[in-house]
């Protein structure tokens, strides 16, 4: 096992998470090597996984998984969750373990010569529909909201030249809009789309109060919006049920949450109509499909987020692939943003057509990793 953490350039946008990535490499006594990786801070991801045993509920991951067998994913995954679950069980320990899971799904594929989603039962659909996210930047000085809008709209054009057909717009536009104002520009940009693209919005976690989010969301409801994501605060499960309960859009949220225990609290408290949470951060695609199964059972769609690198793209596709669940799944598109991680990492990319990618090809997830990429931005 190898922890491999990455660092491309400087200080990127605020919120680029895929300026730097932590891979683990899991390598069979054959040579064969799967990778996965966390969307969590590199450093810590590795101390997690490189800390001394000090008891049976702390112990060190990488000797539990020196010497297993690769393709027995979910009884590693439990022994390495309650081995882990004293400084683990949530948070930073799980995303740690979500690398260490994706890398198993690549590995076993990779011996047995299966792409990742037949290890996971196989393809439930013949074409994938990924997102792409518009998000124009943070307010900054000398920027009106109308250099925002017309950021946004320009990269919404980028991303239907790229053929998808799928979109969500970022509104972090703070103080510099009113809760008004972004009505407008939702207006704006859906009326620029066109009625044929789906579009869904993302909203930064701008309100405390579900009442002030419900008017905003009231005032969309003939904008066909597929989905209204992060609204409120994201522990408030409570208001979650509340706005659902006030307005005519799904509700959507769960991108930070690990595990199937907490996931279920969204669906039982929050009541929303959509779950996001990201397979290198909420167990890897052993947790996600247990978190799948559950919102089939419960009527709930789970729409993964994704904003790392390739293999967390990859890892979407073959999830998607195997769940009936999941209408879509978010695709941080190397073309749209400036992204070296992002676009040089691992290949190869999909190619869209009218909305949709192919399901993945060859052994594992299907990529290969770039050495020399590696050797650049290595820390
Ligand atoms: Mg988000």
């Amino acid at each position: 096992m190898e922890v491999i953490q990455l660092k491309a350039g400087g200080e990127s946008d605020a919120m680029d998470s895929s300026a730097n990535t932590v891979i683990v490499r899991l390598t069979d006594e054959n040579g064969l090597a799967g990778i996965g990786e966390a969307d969590a801070p590199a450093s810590v991801v590795e101390s997690f996984l490189e800390m001394p045993t000090e008891h049976v509920w702390s112990q060190n991951p990488r000797s539990l998984l020196l010497g297993s067998d690769p393709v027995e994913i979910t009884a590693l995954w439990e022994r390495l969750y309650l081995a882990t679950s004293y400084p683990g069980r949530r948070g930073l320990g799980i995303h740690a373990l979500s690398a260490v899971d994706i890398a198993l799904h690549d590995l076993a594929g990779k011996q047995l010569g299966l792409p990742a989603y037949k290890l996971m039962g196989g393809a439930r659909r013949t074409k994938l529909r990924p997102y792409c996210t518009i998000y124009p930047g943070l307010p900054k000085e000398d920027l009106t909201l109308n250099n925002l809008t017309d950021a946004a709209l320009g990269q919404c054009e980028t991303a239907l030249g790229l053929g998808f057909r799928t979109l969500k717009l970022e509104l972090m536009f703070g103080e510099l809009a009113s809760d008004a104002d972004l009505v407008d520009v939702v207006r704006q940009v859906r009326h620029s789309l066109g009625g044929n693209i789906t579009l869904a919005l993302d909203f930064g976690y701008r309100w405390y109060d579900p009442f002030d989010a419900a008017w905003v969301l009231n005032r969309l409801g003939d904008e066909q919006i597929y989905f209204a994501e992060a609204a409120l605060q994201h522990d408030d499960l409570r208001g979650h049920a509340e706005l659902s309960r006030r307005c005519p859009i799904r509700i959507c949220g769960a991108e930070f949450a690990a595990t199937r225990w907490e996931i279920r609290e969204w669906i039982e408290t929050a009541k929303v109509a959509v779950v996001q949470p990201d397979i290198s951060r909420c167990g890897g695609l052993t947790e996600i499909r247990r978190i799948a199964d559950m919102c089939e059972l419960h009527g709930v769609q789970l729409i993964p987020h994704g904003w790392k690198t390739g293999i967390l793209a990859q890892a979407g596709r073959h999830f998607q692939a195997s769940c009936p669940a999941a209408p879509l799944f978010e695709f941080f598109s190397p073309h749209v943003y400036p992204s070296p991680l992002r676009q040089s990492l691992v290949g190869p990319e999909p190619t869209l057509s009218d909305g949709y990618v192919s399901l993945p090809e060859g052994p594992g997830l299907g990529l290969t990793l770039d050495e020399d990429i590696v050797n650049l931005y290595r820390v």
